[in-house]
């Protein structure tokens, strides 16, 4: 289910919930029951927090060119948050 945007011309626009791709071009209103029109909109990306959505960007970026590494990261410089259960690990 996706939740897609509709205009009445009395009411103003209001959210409507349908499988994806299939969400009709028209509805009737909630309020008034008038024929309201399907409008697209930008994806409610301001509700998400600023890490993930940089997250996401930086996955979609290495999808298309993926960043060079030229060593281990996370091994000299950079402390890495352990968890107290790695030490009772099995080791090769
Ligand atoms: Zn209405």
């Amino acid at each position: 289910m996706a939740t897609y945007e509709y205009r009445c011309p009395r009411d103003g626009i209001f959210p409507a919930r349908f499988p994806i791709g299939r969400a009709p071009a028209g509805i009737r209103c909630v309020t008034c029951a008038a024929e309201a029109v399907r409008v697209f909109s930008a994806p409610s990306l301001r509700a998400m927090p600023r890490p993930l959505v940089a997250a996401l960007d930086r996955a979609g970026r290495s999808a298309e060119a993926p960043e060079v590494v030229t060593r281990v990261p996370g091994r000299r410089g950079v402390a890495r948050p352990v968890h107290p259960g790695h030490a009772r690990l099995p080791r090769p």
